[in-house]
């Protein structure tokens, strides 16, 4: 197989090699359950402390006691909403209309439940307006919930104003920073987090781990039961080399981040730029400031995002049409509605998720392949040549 562009690094990302090289230690050699109480299983006891420890400080949480390890961010974005609600029997959820489906579904099956929701939408830009969630509170409100960046369009929302407000009127404030953590700075106590979800795969860990930050005295209620692990609020054995993973990389992702967020964001202006400058009718989706530093959302008018696609994994470039929970299905992207673009234009969109291991060559490579493909589909659309005809007339 030729060589593969990897422009999907917001669906997922590669596993580092020091990251891999301390999980294998948990698998063959320390492969002991850390709750067993034998001295054998002392290594990966201290091994999931360290990781907890690692996120922690990852983060700026005031304990590592704040730290539990879950199965990845959808458990995380689950547990927030089903444990909080759960602890308050009854109540308002306020969250937004772009969030991850984790989190959405989750408020959708509460709402099904008797709970009330409301879903803010967010500007054309793709910005949550901190005075909408504070107009948005009612007496009943027992959670907000307003993700820390977008996954699709990648705009950074201002979520130490929105948990200022919670703080004001002491609701409990979540934040799903699965796309921030390890790319940009995330400071629980700055942003006033009661909890925030976070996901090991997203920043060169392995997927299927993940942890939630909640900060000592919040009511929340579990959500696995069973066991005492996880100081008696998540049940099941560790995963300990995932967890491990999760660790070292989050730590890694931090100490390289002022690096690494400069890089790709060059890289991320130069791929918008080279774009919107060779091919028309071409949209960058969501504000350019502030946004993650590796997204690119385009919408390219007249052709279907799903032929883009094919077209450019012939050429070996790997990129999606929004999430990727969604690319079974043809429905239009609700965080690009919720944004205020037609069904057309949403068809239209591709994302591009830079990472760390993306190089000048990459970019060159795409701003190469991608004019060609755009115009060939273009030639073949019914919709494009209604637009050159009506022009023309
Ligand atoms: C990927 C993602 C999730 C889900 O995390 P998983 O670990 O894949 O379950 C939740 N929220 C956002 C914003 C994400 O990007």
């Amino acid at each position: 197989m030729k060589k593969i562009v990897y422009l999907d690094n917001a669906a997922t990302t590669a596993v580092r090699k020091e990251v891999l090289d301390e999980m294998e230690v948990y698998f063959r050699k320390e492969y002991a359950n850390p709750a067993s109480k034998y001295r054998f299983a002392s290594a990966p006891f201290a091994a999931v402390s360290e990781a907890r420890t690692q996120v922690a400080e990852a983060i700026g949480a005031a304990s590592m006691e704040e730290i539990y390890f879950t199965a990845g961010g959808s458990e995380s974005d689950n547990w927030a909403i089903q444990g909080v609600c759960s602890a308050a029997g009854e109540g308002h959820i306020i969250t937004t209309a772009f969030e991850h489906h984790a989190l959405m579904n989750t408020c959708k099956s509460l709402e099904k439940k008797g709970f009330s929701v409301t879903f803010l939408k967010p500007s054309a830009k793709g910005y949550i307006d901190p005075k909408a969630v504070e107009d948005a509170i009612r007496p009943d409100t027992v959670i907000i919930s307003v993700m820390y960046a977008n996954n699709e369009i990648g705009t950074v929302q201002p979520i130490a104003e929105i948990g200022a407000i919670a703080r004001k009127h002491r609701i409990t404030f979540h934040t799903d920073a699965v796309q921030a953590a390890g790319h940009i700075p995330v400071d629980v106590v700055g942003m006033n987090a009661d909890l925030l979800s976070l996901s090991a795969h997203k920043f060169y860990g392995p997927k299927g781990v993940g942890a939630m930050y909640i900060k000592k005295g919040t009511k929340i209620s579990p959500l696995i039961f069973g066991g005492m692990q996880e100081f008696n609020k998540r049940a099941g054995t560790h995963n300990v080399s995932g967890i491990v993973g999760l660790g070292k990389a989050l730590e890694l992702a931090c100490e390289e981040m002022e690096e690494e967020r400069e890089r790709i964001t060059g890289l991320r202006d130069k791929l918008i730029n080279g774009i919107l400058n060779n091919i028309p009718h071409a949209k960058l989706n969501g504000g350019l400031e502030p946004r993650l530093p590796g997204n690119v959302n385009i919408s390219f008018r007249f052709i279907e995002s799903e032929a883009i696609l094919n077209l450019l994994d012939f050429k070996g470039i790997c990129a999606s049409s929004g999430s990727a929970c969604n690319s079974d299905s043809l429905e239009a992207s609700h965080v690009l509605l919720a944004i205020g673009m037609s069904h057309e234009e949403a068809n239209g969109t591709i994302r591009f998720s830079l990472g760390r291991y993306n190089t000048e060559e990459d970019i060159g490579f795409l701003l190469e392949s991608l004019p060609p493909v755009v115009e060939k589909l273009r030639a073949m659309s019914p919709l494009y040549e209604d637009f050159i005809k009506s022009r023309t007339l």
